[in-house]
């Protein structure tokens, strides 16, 4: 059989050369045989070319949290030494990353914002009066050494045997009473939000977030529409335009008013940018991606599979004549040696 060569990124892709890229293909399933790929007839060959567009955003995103930690003494970085600086003064040229980096995160102190306060937990004393042993103190009092009932000899300090002796409850050491299992009767404990300090720091922090995001979109003809989007994106095509700028616009074609408005299309679906980012630059590309289905037939048999990219991969989804895996194959032999 004859056919007309397809011309195929530049190159033509032949019966021979089409055959080749199927039994490779098939080669690396073990359990699929070639002869359908030697034998049966190219029954056609249609070029589907493919384009891609992506629209990459690089922003920037600021953002301020506080931190708070107990304050154990010492110099405070505040008001005193000058001017808080904003958050969009910070200078990152030092941390800048590469432009379009998928993600990069680094966090910042922002210098004389630190504030000192009394503990909101303990108003500033430090310690609590122990709720367990001081329930119903008012702020501030508290009440030492209360000791409970030893539960082991109901306060008698000493334990009952059946044979009418007695001996010391080792519980309360005979005393008949045990300290505050939470404060050892200290009547307070130290205050966990400030450890004990009375007074915590506050401190702004910036968080600077550098991302790319990005927006892809594929356009297919229906010959090509059952391949997933996915084998397309990672495809290697000829790139058609590359445009970069703070904010892109739609690339123009003078010949082509179908890729002026995919291009269109793509820019148009720029994502959302939150108001605490602002967009530092962008990059706007098409490409085409050679897309060529094969049919291949045998009397009245028939199955199709797609060429994808310069790099020729092929895809095939569902159907191949020649499938042998049915639990008993040589991929399973082969995991036994
Ligand atoms: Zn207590
Ligand atoms: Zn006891
Ligand atoms: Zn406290």
């Amino acid at each position: 059989m004859a056919h007309t060569p397809t011309i195929f990124g530049g190159n033509y892709l032949d019966e021979v050369e089409i055959r080749e890229l199927l039994i490779d293909h098939v080669g690396h399933r073990c359990c699929w045989g070639s002869r359908p790929a030697r034998t049966w007839k190219i029954h056609a060959v249609e070029d589907c070319n493919v384009y891609v567009g992506t629209l990459e955003t690089f922003l920037e995103e600021r953002e301020l949290v506080s931190e708070t930690e107990p304050y154990h003494g010492g110099n405070i970085d505040g008001k005193d030494k000058g001017p808080e600086l904003g958050l969009w003064d910070l200078d990152l040229r030092s941390q800048f990353p590469a432009l379009y980096v998928p993600y990069k995160e680094t966090r910042v102190k922002i210098l004389r914002s630190e504030t000192v306060e009394k503990c909101s937990g303990c108003a500033g004393r430090g310690d609590i009066a122990c709720p367990t042993c001081n329930a119903d103190q008012e702020p501030g009092f508290y009440k030492q050494n209360q000791m409970s009932q030893c539960p082991a000899c109901y306060g008698q300090g000493l334990i009952a045997h059946r044979d009418g002796s007695d001996t010391i409850c080792t519980n309360c050491d005979g005393k008949g009473k045990i300290p505050c299992a939470t404060c050892g009767s200290r009547g307070l404990l130290q205050c966990k939000t400030c450890h004990g300090s009375g007074s915590l720091s506050t401190l702004k922090i910036a968080i600077i977030k550098w991302k790319t995001l990005s927006t892809r979109k594929v356009s297919v003809t229906s010959v090509a529409a059952l391949v997933p989007d996915e084998i397309f994106h990672r495809a290697k095509g000829v790139q058609l335009c590359n445009t970069q700028a703070s904010q892109c616009s739609p690339a123009f074609f003078a010949d082509s008013f179908f890729l002026n408005q995919f291009s269109f299309d793509v820019i148009q679906d720029r994502p959302f940018i939150p108001p605490t980012a602002w967009v530092i630059c962008e990059r706007h590309m098409i490409s085409v991606v050679p897309v060529t289905r094969v049919t291949m037939s045998r009397h009245r048999q028939f199955f199709s599979f797609y060429i994808v990219g310069l790099s020729r991969e092929v895809y095939l989804k569902d159907y191949y004549p020649a499938r042998f895996c049915w639990g008993l194959c040589p991929c399973l032999e082969w995991l036994k040696t």
